[in-house]
Protein backbone atom coordinates (compact mmCIF):
# COMPACT_ATOMS: atom_id res chain seq x y z
CA UNK A 1 0.00 0.00 0.00
CA UNK A 2 0.59 3.65 -0.32
CA UNK A 3 0.67 4.76 3.40
CA UNK A 4 4.54 4.96 4.41
CA UNK A 5 6.60 6.76 6.88
CA UNK A 6 10.26 7.28 8.04
CA UNK A 7 12.50 4.54 8.26
CA UNK A 8 13.10 3.23 11.59
CA UNK A 9 17.06 3.84 11.01
CA UNK A 10 15.89 7.25 11.34
CA UNK A 11 15.33 6.14 15.37
CA UNK A 12 11.43 7.42 14.59
CA UNK A 13 9.79 4.77 17.12
CA UNK A 14 8.14 1.62 15.43
CA UNK A 15 4.66 2.21 15.75
CA UNK A 16 4.63 6.01 14.81
CA UNK A 17 1.21 6.76 13.84
CA UNK A 18 1.56 9.90 12.02
CA UNK A 19 2.37 8.83 8.98
CA UNK A 20 2.48 11.35 6.87
CA UNK A 21 3.00 14.85 7.71
CA UNK A 22 4.94 14.42 11.07
CA UNK A 23 8.77 14.77 10.89
CA UNK A 24 10.77 13.04 13.62
CA UNK A 25 12.04 15.89 16.04
CA UNK A 26 15.72 17.36 15.35
CA UNK A 27 17.96 15.63 18.32
CA UNK A 28 21.27 16.35 19.24
CA UNK A 29 22.60 13.63 16.83
CA UNK A 30 21.26 15.38 13.72
CA UNK A 31 23.36 18.39 14.04
CA UNK A 32 26.22 17.27 12.55
CA UNK A 33 26.85 14.44 9.95
CA UNK A 34 29.17 12.74 12.36
CA UNK A 35 28.26 9.48 14.09
CA UNK A 36 26.89 10.44 17.54
CA UNK A 37 29.53 10.05 19.40
CA UNK A 38 32.04 12.05 17.41
CA UNK A 39 29.47 14.85 17.44
CA UNK A 40 29.01 14.51 21.22
CA UNK A 41 32.59 14.84 21.54
CA UNK A 42 33.54 17.64 19.38
CA UNK A 43 30.15 20.14 20.84
CA UNK A 44 32.32 18.99 23.80
CA UNK A 45 35.34 20.62 23.27
CA UNK A 46 34.23 22.52 21.56
CA UNK A 47 31.92 24.02 24.72
CA UNK A 48 35.16 23.33 27.24
CA UNK A 49 37.48 25.32 24.84
CA UNK A 50 35.46 28.17 24.20
CA UNK A 51 35.05 28.51 27.79
CA UNK A 52 38.75 28.15 28.82
CA UNK A 53 39.71 30.65 26.13
CA UNK A 54 37.17 33.51 27.35
CA UNK A 55 37.98 33.40 30.82
CA UNK A 56 41.60 33.59 30.30
CA UNK A 57 41.10 36.31 28.04
CA UNK A 58 38.82 38.49 30.78
CA UNK A 59 40.98 37.55 33.57
CA UNK A 60 44.02 39.52 31.14
CA UNK A 61 41.44 41.82 30.28
CA UNK A 62 40.75 42.66 34.16
CA UNK A 63 44.11 42.68 34.81
CA UNK A 64 45.25 45.47 32.27
CA UNK A 65 41.48 47.41 32.94
CA UNK A 66 40.38 46.81 29.56
CA UNK A 67 36.68 46.92 29.05
CA UNK A 68 34.98 43.80 29.15
CA UNK A 69 32.35 44.73 26.55
CA UNK A 70 35.29 45.08 23.86
CA UNK A 71 35.37 41.87 22.27
CA UNK A 72 38.02 41.30 18.65
CA UNK A 73 36.71 37.82 16.29
CA UNK A 74 38.53 35.65 18.42
CA UNK A 75 36.80 35.81 21.56
CA UNK A 76 33.08 36.82 19.06
CA UNK A 77 34.33 33.44 18.07
CA UNK A 78 34.25 31.87 20.94
CA UNK A 79 31.19 33.07 22.16
CA UNK A 80 29.72 31.82 19.40
CA UNK A 81 31.03 28.53 20.06
CA UNK A 82 29.55 28.66 23.86
CA UNK A 83 26.15 29.62 22.18
CA UNK A 84 26.17 26.82 19.81
CA UNK A 85 27.78 24.00 22.31
CA UNK A 86 25.68 25.24 25.29
CA UNK A 87 22.31 24.47 22.41
CA UNK A 88 23.31 21.07 21.44
CA UNK A 89 24.01 20.08 24.68
CA UNK A 90 21.03 20.85 26.56
CA UNK A 91 19.19 19.33 23.27
CA UNK A 92 20.83 15.75 23.44
CA UNK A 93 20.40 16.50 27.32
CA UNK A 94 16.76 15.62 26.47
CA UNK A 95 15.66 19.32 26.56
CA UNK A 96 13.94 19.63 23.18
CA UNK A 97 12.54 23.37 23.79
CA UNK A 98 16.12 24.59 23.54
CA UNK A 99 16.77 23.00 20.15
CA UNK A 100 13.51 24.10 18.58
CA UNK A 101 13.00 27.60 19.83
CA UNK A 102 16.64 28.55 17.95
CA UNK A 103 15.50 25.95 15.07
CA UNK A 104 12.08 25.91 14.35
CA UNK A 105 12.69 29.71 12.99
CA UNK A 106 15.24 29.00 10.61
CA UNK A 107 13.51 25.92 9.45
CA UNK A 108 9.95 26.31 9.46
CA UNK A 109 9.54 24.55 6.50
CA UNK A 110 9.98 21.17 8.58
CA UNK A 111 6.78 21.22 10.25
CA UNK A 112 5.47 19.78 7.36
CA UNK A 113 7.34 16.86 5.93
CA UNK A 114 7.22 16.31 2.34
CA UNK A 115 9.35 13.26 0.79
CA UNK A 116 11.35 14.08 -1.71
CA UNK A 117 12.35 11.37 -4.04
CA UNK A 118 15.02 9.93 -2.09
CA UNK A 119 13.20 9.63 0.80
CA UNK A 120 10.38 7.38 -1.02
CA UNK A 121 12.91 4.89 -1.69
CA UNK A 122 13.87 4.79 2.09
CA UNK A 123 10.16 3.93 2.93
CA UNK A 124 8.72 1.14 4.62
CA UNK A 125 5.01 0.36 3.40
CA UNK A 126 2.80 -0.67 6.68
CA UNK A 127 1.59 -3.64 7.25
CA UNK A 128 -0.97 -4.30 4.75
CA UNK A 129 -3.95 -6.71 5.57
CA UNK A 130 -4.75 -7.22 2.18
CA UNK A 131 -4.28 -10.30 0.24
CA UNK A 132 -4.66 -9.99 -3.06
CA UNK A 133 -4.41 -7.54 -6.26
CA UNK A 134 -7.89 -8.07 -6.30
CA UNK A 135 -7.73 -6.74 -2.98
CA UNK A 136 -5.74 -3.77 -4.42
CA UNK A 137 -7.81 -3.49 -7.02
CA UNK A 138 -10.94 -2.69 -5.18
CA UNK A 139 -9.26 -0.55 -2.73
CA UNK A 140 -8.59 1.79 -5.84
CA UNK A 141 -12.07 2.04 -6.50
CA UNK A 142 -12.98 2.99 -3.02
CA UNK A 143 -10.73 5.64 -3.06
CA UNK A 144 -11.71 6.21 -6.54
CA UNK A 145 -15.33 6.01 -5.42
CA UNK A 146 -16.02 4.04 -7.92
CA UNK A 147 -17.43 1.28 -5.46
CA UNK A 148 -19.00 2.88 -2.20
CA UNK A 149 -17.70 2.03 1.31
CA UNK A 150 -21.01 0.11 2.62
CA UNK A 151 -21.52 -2.29 -0.20
CA UNK A 152 -18.15 -4.51 0.34
CA UNK A 153 -19.85 -6.76 2.35
CA UNK A 154 -22.91 -7.25 0.23
CA UNK A 155 -20.82 -7.21 -3.28
CA UNK A 156 -17.76 -9.17 -1.42
CA UNK A 157 -20.00 -11.86 0.60
CA UNK A 158 -17.03 -11.84 2.86
CA UNK A 159 -16.98 -10.00 5.95
CA UNK A 160 -13.61 -9.69 7.18
CA UNK A 161 -12.02 -9.00 3.94
CA UNK A 162 -14.98 -6.24 3.51
CA UNK A 163 -13.16 -4.16 7.10
CA UNK A 164 -10.01 -5.44 5.73
CA UNK A 165 -10.39 -3.55 2.42
CA UNK A 166 -12.17 -0.74 3.82
CA UNK A 167 -9.58 -0.10 6.12
CA UNK A 168 -7.38 -0.09 3.36
CA UNK A 169 -8.85 2.28 1.74
CA UNK A 170 -9.65 4.69 4.79
CA UNK A 171 -5.91 4.56 5.38
CA UNK A 172 -4.39 5.75 2.34
CA UNK A 173 -7.46 8.63 2.14
CA UNK A 174 -6.56 10.24 5.25
CA UNK A 175 -3.52 9.18 5.45
CA UNK A 176 -3.24 8.12 8.78
CA UNK A 177 -2.47 4.78 10.30
CA UNK A 178 -4.85 2.40 12.38
CA UNK A 179 -2.03 0.38 13.36
CA UNK A 180 -3.16 -0.35 17.28
CA UNK A 181 -6.76 -0.60 15.98
CA UNK A 182 -6.63 -4.84 15.66
CA UNK A 183 -8.48 -5.83 12.60
CA UNK A 184 -7.93 -9.57 13.23
CA UNK A 185 -9.65 -11.67 16.32
CA UNK A 186 -13.29 -10.06 15.20
CA UNK A 187 -16.22 -12.20 13.79
CA UNK A 188 -17.10 -9.71 11.68
CA UNK A 189 -20.70 -11.91 10.17
CA UNK A 190 -21.65 -11.61 13.76
CA UNK A 191 -22.33 -7.45 13.86
CA UNK A 192 -23.59 -7.43 9.76
CA UNK A 193 -27.00 -6.07 10.04
CA UNK A 194 -27.37 -5.74 13.73
CA UNK A 195 -24.50 -3.95 15.53
CA UNK A 196 -22.64 -1.55 13.40
CA UNK A 197 -21.98 -0.35 9.39
CA UNK A 198 -18.47 -0.08 8.03
CA UNK A 199 -16.29 -1.63 10.27
CA UNK A 200 -12.58 -1.42 10.11
CA UNK A 201 -11.08 -3.03 13.41
CA UNK A 202 -12.43 -2.95 16.93
CA UNK A 203 -11.79 -1.09 20.12
CA UNK A 204 -10.19 -3.58 23.37
CA UNK A 205 -11.71 -2.53 26.81
CA UNK A 206 -10.35 -4.44 29.61
CA UNK A 207 -12.92 -6.63 31.65
CA UNK A 208 -12.46 -6.64 35.14
CA UNK A 209 -14.22 -8.57 37.94
CA UNK A 210 -16.18 -7.12 40.48
CA UNK A 211 -17.45 -9.57 43.50
CA UNK A 212 -18.78 -12.28 44.18
CA UNK A 213 -21.75 -9.33 44.56
CA UNK A 214 -23.87 -11.50 47.16
CA UNK A 215 -27.97 -10.59 46.14
CA UNK A 216 -30.59 -12.20 47.14
CA UNK A 217 -28.68 -14.64 48.66
CA UNK A 218 -26.67 -15.99 45.23
CA UNK A 219 -23.61 -14.81 44.38
CA UNK A 220 -22.60 -12.91 41.07
CA UNK A 221 -19.16 -12.50 39.47
CA UNK A 222 -19.70 -8.34 38.03
CA UNK A 223 -17.84 -8.19 34.54
CA UNK A 224 -16.87 -4.33 34.55
CA UNK A 225 -15.03 -3.18 31.11
CA UNK A 226 -13.70 0.01 32.09
CA UNK A 227 -10.56 2.32 31.34
CA UNK A 228 -10.88 3.83 35.00
CA UNK A 229 -8.22 2.99 37.23
CA UNK A 230 -10.16 2.00 40.82
CA UNK A 231 -13.46 1.85 39.68
CA UNK A 232 -13.06 -2.45 39.16
CA UNK A 233 -11.21 -2.55 42.85
CA UNK A 234 -13.50 -0.43 44.26
CA UNK A 235 -16.61 -2.23 43.43
CA UNK A 236 -15.54 -4.68 44.51
CA UNK A 237 -14.51 -3.78 47.79
CA UNK A 238 -18.26 -2.72 48.25
CA UNK A 239 -19.24 -6.28 47.57
CA UNK A 240 -17.10 -7.45 50.37
CA UNK A 241 -18.82 -5.22 52.72
CA UNK A 242 -21.87 -6.60 51.44
CA UNK A 243 -21.03 -9.90 51.38
CA UNK A 244 -19.49 -9.83 55.37
CA UNK A 245 -23.06 -7.80 56.27
CA UNK A 246 -24.98 -10.79 55.03
CA UNK A 247 -25.85 -9.32 51.01
CA UNK A 248 -28.11 -7.08 49.47
CA UNK A 249 -31.35 -7.54 48.52
CA UNK A 250 -33.00 -6.47 45.32
CA UNK A 251 -36.86 -5.73 44.54
CA UNK A 252 -38.25 -5.16 41.25
CA UNK A 253 -41.17 -2.40 40.94
CA UNK A 254 -41.68 -2.15 37.04
CA UNK A 255 -40.87 -3.72 33.96
CA UNK A 256 -42.18 -1.40 30.99
CA UNK A 257 -40.21 -0.26 28.30
CA UNK A 258 -41.83 2.74 26.41
CA UNK A 259 -42.29 5.08 23.35
CA UNK A 260 -44.02 8.62 22.49
CA UNK A 261 -44.59 9.36 18.67
CA UNK A 262 -45.59 13.25 18.25
CA UNK A 263 -48.40 13.20 16.30
CA UNK A 264 -50.42 16.26 15.18
CA UNK A 265 -53.97 17.25 14.66
CA UNK A 266 -55.94 20.26 12.89
CA UNK A 267 -57.32 21.45 16.55
CA UNK A 268 -56.83 21.50 19.93
CA UNK A 269 -60.43 19.79 20.26
CA UNK A 270 -59.45 17.04 17.65
CA UNK A 271 -55.96 16.54 19.76
CA UNK A 272 -57.70 16.36 23.02
CA UNK A 273 -60.36 13.33 21.20
CA UNK A 274 -57.77 11.24 20.32
CA UNK A 275 -55.77 11.75 23.88
CA UNK A 276 -59.14 10.49 25.56
CA UNK A 277 -59.60 7.87 23.14
CA UNK A 278 -56.36 6.66 23.76
CA UNK A 279 -56.97 6.76 27.40
CA UNK A 280 -60.24 4.90 27.67
CA UNK A 281 -59.83 2.04 29.95
CA UNK A 282 -62.62 0.77 27.44
CA UNK A 283 -60.51 0.35 24.36
CA UNK A 284 -57.42 -0.45 26.17
CA UNK A 285 -57.94 -4.24 25.53
CA UNK A 286 -58.54 -3.65 21.83
CA UNK A 287 -55.71 -1.56 21.66
CA UNK A 288 -53.30 -3.89 23.30
CA UNK A 289 -54.12 -6.72 20.97
CA UNK A 290 -53.31 -4.25 18.43
CA UNK A 291 -49.67 -3.73 19.77
CA UNK A 292 -48.71 -7.30 20.26
CA UNK A 293 -49.47 -8.11 17.08
CA UNK A 294 -45.73 -7.81 15.94
CA UNK A 295 -44.08 -8.99 18.54
CA UNK A 296 -45.40 -12.50 21.29
CA UNK A 297 -43.06 -10.64 23.77
CA UNK A 298 -44.62 -7.61 23.64
CA UNK A 299 -47.69 -6.58 26.02
CA UNK A 300 -49.09 -3.40 26.21
CA UNK A 301 -48.78 -1.99 30.03
CA UNK A 302 -50.45 1.46 29.39
CA UNK A 303 -50.68 4.45 27.62
CA UNK A 304 -50.25 8.16 29.22
CA UNK A 305 -50.40 11.42 26.90
CA UNK A 306 -49.18 14.65 27.17
CA UNK A 307 -50.37 17.38 24.89
CA UNK A 308 -48.96 20.91 23.60
CA UNK A 309 -51.69 22.60 21.88
CA UNK A 310 -52.74 20.33 18.77
CA UNK A 311 -50.07 18.15 18.83
CA UNK A 312 -49.91 14.85 20.93
CA UNK A 313 -47.53 12.87 22.56
CA UNK A 314 -48.86 9.33 23.77
CA UNK A 315 -46.31 7.46 25.97
CA UNK A 316 -46.96 3.51 25.26
CA UNK A 317 -45.52 1.26 28.27
CA UNK A 318 -44.82 -2.28 27.74
CA UNK A 319 -43.19 -5.59 29.17
CA UNK A 320 -40.30 -6.58 26.37
CA UNK A 321 -39.57 -9.92 27.29
CA UNK A 322 -35.97 -10.44 27.06
CA UNK A 323 -35.16 -7.27 25.30
CA UNK A 324 -34.27 -3.99 25.92
CA UNK A 325 -37.29 -3.77 23.99
CA UNK A 326 -36.97 -0.15 21.74
CA UNK A 327 -37.69 -2.14 18.68
CA UNK A 328 -40.06 -4.14 19.20
CA UNK A 329 -41.92 -1.11 21.39
CA UNK A 330 -41.58 0.77 17.85
CA UNK A 331 -43.27 -1.52 16.10
CA UNK A 332 -46.18 -2.31 18.41
CA UNK A 333 -46.58 1.99 18.48
CA UNK A 334 -46.47 2.03 14.10
CA UNK A 335 -49.59 -0.54 14.77
CA UNK A 336 -51.46 1.27 16.74
CA UNK A 337 -51.42 4.66 14.93
CA UNK A 338 -52.25 2.84 11.96
CA UNK A 339 -55.14 1.63 13.86
CA UNK A 340 -55.64 5.14 15.32
CA UNK A 341 -55.78 6.71 12.12
CA UNK A 342 -58.63 5.18 10.83
CA UNK A 343 -60.70 6.04 13.18
CA UNK A 344 -59.24 9.98 13.21
CA UNK A 345 -57.82 10.23 9.75
CA UNK A 346 -57.12 13.97 10.41
CA UNK A 347 -54.11 12.85 12.57
CA UNK A 348 -50.65 13.39 10.74
CA UNK A 349 -47.92 11.03 12.65
CA UNK A 350 -44.90 13.88 12.90
CA UNK A 351 -42.53 10.92 13.96
CA UNK A 352 -42.77 7.64 15.94
CA UNK A 353 -40.21 9.66 18.80
CA UNK A 354 -41.42 12.56 19.91
CA UNK A 355 -38.96 13.07 22.82
CA UNK A 356 -41.08 12.31 25.71
CA UNK A 357 -40.13 8.38 25.65
CA UNK A 358 -37.14 9.69 27.04
CA UNK A 359 -34.48 7.74 25.54
CA UNK A 360 -31.34 8.26 25.68
CA UNK A 361 -31.39 11.53 27.29
CA UNK A 362 -32.03 12.91 30.92
CA UNK A 363 -35.85 13.71 31.75
CA UNK A 364 -38.48 14.12 34.46
CA UNK A 365 -40.57 11.84 32.98
CA UNK A 366 -38.19 9.22 33.13
CA UNK A 367 -37.05 9.31 36.28
CA UNK A 368 -40.59 9.80 38.05
CA UNK A 369 -42.45 7.12 35.98
CA UNK A 370 -39.77 4.98 35.13
CA UNK A 371 -38.39 3.30 31.87
CA UNK A 372 -37.08 -0.35 31.47
CA UNK A 373 -36.80 -1.89 34.63
CA UNK A 374 -37.26 -0.20 38.19
CA UNK A 375 -35.30 -1.39 40.89
CA UNK A 376 -34.65 -0.85 44.52
CA UNK A 377 -31.69 -2.42 46.17
CA UNK A 378 -30.90 -2.47 49.67
CA UNK A 379 -28.47 -3.68 52.24
CA UNK A 380 -27.59 -3.52 56.16
CA UNK A 381 -23.70 -2.88 56.36
CA UNK A 382 -22.48 -3.56 60.03
CA UNK A 383 -20.89 -1.00 62.06
CA UNK A 384 -17.95 -3.60 62.38
CA UNK A 385 -17.58 -3.75 58.63
CA UNK A 386 -17.66 0.51 58.04
CA UNK A 387 -15.16 0.84 60.35
CA UNK A 388 -12.36 -2.18 59.27
CA UNK A 389 -13.35 -2.93 55.30
CA UNK A 390 -14.89 0.49 54.69
CA UNK A 391 -12.32 2.80 56.87
CA UNK A 392 -14.86 5.54 57.95
CA UNK A 393 -17.44 5.56 60.34
CA UNK A 394 -21.45 5.34 59.47
CA UNK A 395 -21.68 8.97 60.97
CA UNK A 396 -19.09 10.29 58.28
CA UNK A 397 -20.98 8.74 55.87
CA UNK A 398 -24.26 9.51 56.75
CA UNK A 399 -23.39 13.65 57.03
CA UNK A 400 -21.38 13.59 53.45
CA UNK A 401 -24.41 11.48 51.72
CA UNK A 402 -26.62 14.33 53.14
CA UNK A 403 -24.32 17.16 51.90
CA UNK A 404 -23.24 15.66 48.64
CA UNK A 405 -26.24 13.24 47.02
CA UNK A 406 -28.88 14.68 48.40
CA UNK A 407 -28.01 18.98 49.27
CA UNK A 408 -25.50 18.91 46.75
CA UNK A 409 -27.14 17.54 43.80
CA UNK A 410 -29.76 19.94 44.90
CA UNK A 411 -27.57 22.99 44.71
CA UNK A 412 -26.22 21.73 40.93
CA UNK A 413 -29.72 21.37 39.92
CA UNK A 414 -29.63 17.46 39.07
CA UNK A 415 -32.14 15.36 37.80
CA UNK A 416 -31.79 12.05 39.43
CA UNK A 417 -28.11 12.15 39.74
CA UNK A 418 -28.81 11.71 43.82
CA UNK A 419 -25.90 9.35 44.17
CA UNK A 420 -21.85 9.70 44.04
CA UNK A 421 -21.04 7.41 40.58
CA UNK A 422 -24.05 5.07 39.65
CA UNK A 423 -23.28 5.94 35.90
CA UNK A 424 -19.56 4.33 36.38
CA UNK A 425 -20.68 1.06 37.61
CA UNK A 426 -23.71 1.18 35.09
CA UNK A 427 -21.28 2.11 31.82
CA UNK A 428 -19.02 -0.64 32.89
CA UNK A 429 -21.58 -3.49 33.41
CA UNK A 430 -23.31 -2.06 29.88
CA UNK A 431 -20.71 -2.39 27.67
CA UNK A 432 -19.49 -5.83 29.39
CA UNK A 433 -22.89 -7.16 28.37
CA UNK A 434 -23.80 -5.31 25.24
CA UNK A 435 -26.18 -3.50 26.07
CA UNK A 436 -26.23 0.03 24.32
CA UNK A 437 -23.88 2.66 26.30
CA UNK A 438 -25.71 5.55 25.31
CA UNK A 439 -28.83 4.67 27.26
CA UNK A 440 -26.17 5.23 30.39
CA UNK A 441 -27.66 8.65 30.67
CA UNK A 442 -31.22 7.40 31.74
CA UNK A 443 -30.38 3.92 33.30
CA UNK A 444 -28.12 5.87 35.52
CA UNK A 445 -30.61 7.79 37.65
CA UNK A 446 -30.03 6.95 40.77
CA UNK A 447 -30.93 8.29 44.45
CA UNK A 448 -28.86 6.52 47.06
CA UNK A 449 -29.95 7.07 50.37
CA UNK A 450 -27.44 5.90 53.33
CA UNK A 451 -29.26 5.81 57.15
CA UNK A 452 -28.00 5.14 60.46
CA UNK A 453 -29.38 1.79 62.33
CA UNK A 454 -28.11 1.88 65.19
CA UNK A 455 -24.39 0.99 64.81
CA UNK A 456 -25.24 0.03 61.33
CA UNK A 457 -25.11 1.73 58.25
CA UNK A 458 -28.99 0.39 56.15
CA UNK A 459 -27.47 1.92 51.95
CA UNK A 460 -30.55 1.71 49.24
CA UNK A 461 -30.28 2.75 45.60
CA UNK A 462 -33.59 3.43 43.61
CA UNK A 463 -33.26 3.25 40.00
CA UNK A 464 -36.65 4.00 38.20
CA UNK A 465 -34.94 3.66 34.37
CA UNK A 466 -32.46 0.21 34.17
CA UNK A 467 -32.65 -0.46 30.30
CA UNK A 468 -31.06 -3.90 29.86
CA UNK A 469 -32.06 -6.97 27.65
CA UNK A 470 -30.09 -9.89 27.35
CA UNK A 471 -31.25 -10.71 23.56
CA UNK A 472 -30.96 -8.68 20.60
CA UNK A 473 -28.34 -5.74 19.82
CA UNK A 474 -24.72 -6.45 21.41
CA UNK A 475 -26.01 -8.89 23.71
CA UNK A 476 -25.24 -11.80 21.19
CA UNK A 477 -21.52 -11.11 19.98
CA UNK A 478 -19.22 -13.38 21.49
CA UNK A 479 -17.44 -11.57 24.32
CA UNK A 480 -20.39 -9.89 25.89
CA UNK A 481 -22.60 -13.04 25.84
CA UNK A 482 -19.74 -14.56 27.64
CA UNK A 483 -19.94 -11.67 30.30
CA UNK A 484 -23.72 -12.26 30.67
CA UNK A 485 -23.18 -16.18 30.43
CA UNK A 486 -20.85 -16.06 33.78
CA UNK A 487 -23.92 -13.55 35.35
CA UNK A 488 -25.99 -16.90 34.62
CA UNK A 489 -28.79 -14.55 32.47
CA UNK A 490 -27.60 -15.78 28.69
CA UNK A 491 -29.87 -15.67 26.34
CA UNK A 492 -33.86 -15.84 26.21
CA UNK A 493 -35.17 -17.39 29.59
CA UNK A 494 -37.69 -20.05 29.82
CA UNK A 495 -40.88 -19.51 27.67
CA UNK A 496 -42.97 -19.39 30.70
CA UNK A 497 -40.28 -17.04 32.41
CA UNK A 498 -40.07 -14.80 29.60
CA UNK A 499 -38.05 -11.87 30.79
CA UNK A 500 -36.66 -12.99 33.56
CA UNK A 501 -32.99 -12.84 32.73
CA UNK A 502 -32.96 -9.33 31.87
CA UNK A 503 -34.96 -8.61 34.56
CA UNK A 504 -32.18 -10.44 36.85
CA UNK A 505 -29.35 -8.31 35.00
CA UNK A 506 -31.49 -5.21 35.89
CA UNK A 507 -30.95 -6.45 39.63
CA UNK A 508 -27.35 -7.28 39.30
CA UNK A 509 -26.71 -3.49 37.89
CA UNK A 510 -28.95 -2.57 40.72
CA UNK A 511 -26.49 -4.02 43.36
CA UNK A 512 -23.26 -3.47 41.72
CA UNK A 513 -24.42 -0.26 41.57
CA UNK A 514 -24.94 -0.57 45.91
CA UNK A 515 -21.41 -1.68 45.98
CA UNK A 516 -19.57 1.31 44.12
CA UNK A 517 -22.00 3.79 46.22
CA UNK A 518 -20.92 2.31 49.17
CA UNK A 519 -17.10 1.87 48.15
CA UNK A 520 -16.57 5.48 46.79
CA UNK A 521 -18.78 7.20 49.87
CA UNK A 522 -16.40 5.55 52.05
CA UNK A 523 -13.40 6.59 49.74
CA UNK A 524 -14.45 10.25 49.90
CA UNK A 525 -15.51 10.41 53.70
CA UNK A 526 -12.40 9.20 54.81
CA UNK A 527 -9.94 11.16 52.48
CA UNK A 528 -8.93 8.04 50.59
CA UNK A 529 -9.90 9.20 47.05
CA UNK A 530 -7.19 10.79 45.72
CA UNK A 531 -4.87 8.29 47.32
CA UNK A 532 -6.31 5.25 46.22
CA UNK A 533 -6.72 7.10 42.57
CA UNK A 534 -3.01 8.06 42.13
CA UNK A 535 -2.43 4.51 43.21
CA UNK A 536 -4.72 2.53 40.73
CA UNK A 537 -4.48 5.43 38.03
CA UNK A 538 -1.26 6.30 38.10
CA UNK A 539 0.67 3.32 38.75
CA UNK A 540 2.04 0.92 36.15
CA UNK A 541 2.83 -2.14 38.78
CA UNK A 542 0.52 -5.06 39.11
CA UNK A 543 -2.32 -3.90 41.07
CA UNK A 544 -2.95 -7.42 42.67
CA UNK A 545 -1.12 -7.15 45.98
CA UNK A 546 -1.67 -3.63 46.00
CA UNK A 547 -5.46 -3.72 46.11
CA UNK A 548 -5.36 -5.54 49.32
CA UNK A 549 -4.52 -2.25 51.48
CA UNK A 550 -8.19 -1.22 50.07
CA UNK A 551 -9.76 -3.97 51.62
P1 LIG B 1 -34.90 -4.72 20.89
O1 LIG B 1 -36.37 -4.75 20.78
O2 LIG B 1 -34.39 -4.78 22.28
O3 LIG B 1 -34.31 -3.59 20.11
P2 LIG B 1 -34.61 -6.80 18.95
O4 LIG B 1 -35.12 -5.92 17.91
O5 LIG B 1 -33.41 -7.60 18.60
O6 LIG B 1 -34.28 -6.04 20.30
O7 LIG B 1 -35.82 -7.74 19.44
C1 LIG B 1 -35.62 -8.89 20.14
C2 LIG B 1 -35.82 -10.09 19.23
O8 LIG B 1 -35.54 -11.27 19.96
C3 LIG B 1 -37.25 -10.20 18.74
O9 LIG B 1 -37.23 -10.61 17.41
C4 LIG B 1 -37.84 -11.28 19.61
O10 LIG B 1 -38.86 -11.99 18.98
C5 LIG B 1 -36.64 -12.16 19.88
N1 LIG B 1 -36.70 -12.87 21.17
C6 LIG B 1 -36.35 -14.16 21.34
N2 LIG B 1 -36.48 -14.53 22.63
C7 LIG B 1 -36.93 -13.44 23.28
C8 LIG B 1 -37.26 -13.18 24.63
N3 LIG B 1 -37.15 -14.12 25.58
N4 LIG B 1 -37.68 -11.95 24.95
C9 LIG B 1 -37.78 -11.01 24.02
N5 LIG B 1 -37.50 -11.18 22.74
C10 LIG B 1 -37.06 -12.39 22.34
Amino acid sequence: MDIRRRLPSRELPAQNDDVVTAPPPRRGSDALPLPLYLTNFFFTFLFAATVYFLLIRWGEKISTSTPLHVVNLSELLSLIGVIASCIYLIGFLGVDFAQSVFLRSSSSSDDVWIPNDDEIDRLVKIESDLTSEEDEAIVKSVIDGATSSHSLETKLGDCKRAAAIRREAVQRMTGKSLTGLPLDGFDYDSILGQCCEMPVGYVQIPVGIAGPLLLDGKEYSVPMATTEGCLVASTNRGCKAIHLSGGAFSFLMKDAMTRAPVVKFPSVKRAARAMFYLQDPANFERLSLIFSKSSRFAWLQSITCSISGRNLYPRFACGTGDAMGMNMVSKGVQNVLDFVKTMFPDMVVIGISGNCCSDKKASAINWIQGRGKHVVCEALIKGGIVRNVLKTTVEDLVELHVLKNLTGSAMAGSLGGFNAHASNIVSAVFIATGQDPAQNVESSHCITQFEAEGDDLHISVSMPCIEVGTVGGGTQLASQSACLNLLGVKGSSDKEKAGSNARQLARIVAGSVLAGELSLMSAIASGQLVKSHMKYNRSSRDIGPSSQVNR
